[in-house]
């Protein structure tokens, strides 16, 4: 995960004790046979609490058979969409046979003022005569250009013309990184366009918290798709985590994300972009501790220490012992304890010594 890491620290109920409120705007047409069938539909499904990997009955059959994570919609947020914001259906709008109903994930803070997660959008198409929900991304993609080259199915909007080139510059690094892992290639889609909000859209998503800024390359990796705005054909940071991250879950958070900024970057910018940048301004800063660098989030908008000083921890890892401690670092353990020790292990260098060596490191690198 590139671009949203928002968590939502003091809004989470537990949607398995408590009935999930769902509330209604203007619905047109409420006491209509079809459109009271897909309001308890809706409702149905958001009280649910099988939106895992049982058989949830208000959900279309062949999404479900085909993806592990039915509802593409849950994983965009975290801890999930479905964290227990209150429900507000904004509207239910019916196309021939396609129903779209808009819904918004919000609340009411303290002072009055709301505060929204999201604005979303589900499809409800008949499946054997009943109104069954589908993801929106599986509908609107039908109206982008789909382009196969290797195991990638390449999805991208009418005004792009594909770069084959970049394509097959993609399929050969992961052809190398699964073998460098030792891992099986995955097949998957991976939807691109020049603005993130491109994708967030034909997600089914209008609003989300976050949105917003100056437009900058940014991605997101699920079990079996990548999106990006900004990179064309070859954003190698999200195919690392797509095509690597599921065969090593005992990694930390540093390790997956510099390794995937080692390969392909951050935010568009090659990890020696940000190297330099780092460099320039922790030596502004003599009083950040580097002994504690798990600590430290975001340098600014543009780097993150998690890609930057993760980053440049592959890369000396990598240098020193190749792949095969890279694939060590990768199952090396999820606290930042076991990220230190690894760090030792691998490099040699002690955390007491931590702060003198990255420090001198980023001087190094920045003078390449
Ligand atoms: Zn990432």
């Amino acid at each position: 995960m590139n671009l949203f890491r928002i968590t939502i620290i003091s809004f989470i109920l537990s949607t398995h004790v408590f009935a999930q409120k769902v509330t209604y705007n203007h619905i047109v047409d409420s006491t209509d046979t079809e459109t009271k069938e897909v309001i308890s539909l809706i409702e149905n499904y958001l009280n649910s609490t099988s939106k895992d990997q049982k058989e949830n009955p208000f959900w279309n059959t062949e999404e479900q058979l085909n993806h592990k994570n039915f509802d593409f919609l849950e994983s965009e947020f975290t801890p999930s969409l479905y964290m227990g914001f209150p429900v507000h259906v904004l509207s239910i709008k019916f196309k021939n046979d396609v129903c779209q109903i808009k819904v918004q994930f919000s609340y009411y803070k303290e002072d009055g003022t709301p505060y929204i997660l999201a604005i979303v959008n589900y499809i409800a198409k008949k499946e054997n005569g009943r109104y069954k929900l589908y993801n929106a991304l599986s509908h609107n993609k039908q109206q982008w250009n789909c382009t196969t080259v290797g195991v990638v199915d390449f999805y991208y909007p009418k005004y792009h013309s594909f770069n084959y080139q970049k394509a097959q510059k993609l399929t050969n690094f992961i052809t190398a990184i699964c073998k460098h892992f030792a891992v099986p290639i995955k097949p998957f889609e991976y939807f691109l366009a020049d603005d993130y909000d491109e994708i967030q859209v034909l997600k089914g998503i209008d609003y989300y918290l976050g949105m917003g800024g100056k437009s900058i390359p940014g991605g997101k990796a699920t079990d079996d798709k990548v999106y990006c705005g900004g990179l064309g054909e070859y954003y190698v940071h999200e195919v690392f985590h797509l095509q690597i991250g599921q065969h090593f879950p005992d990694k930390h958070f540093w390790t997956s994300e510099g390794i995937a900024t080692f390969l392909g970057g951050s935010r568009g910018k090659d990890l020696s972009w940000h190297i330099k940048r780092t460099n320039r301004y922790l030596q502004q800063h003599p009083e950040i501790d580097l002994k504690e660098m798990l600590k430290l989030t975001n340098l600014d908008h543009q780097t993150s220490y998690h890609y930057v000083l993760g980053g440049l921890i592959a890369k000396k890892i990598w240098e020193k012992g190749g792949w095969d401690s890279l694939k060590d670092l990768m199952s090396s353990g999820v606290t930042d304890d076991n990220y230190y020790r690894a760090i030792e292990k691998n490099l040699e260098v002690k955390r007491t010594d931590l702060n003198a060596y990255i420090r001198a490191q980023l001087a190094y690198e920045s003078k390449k």
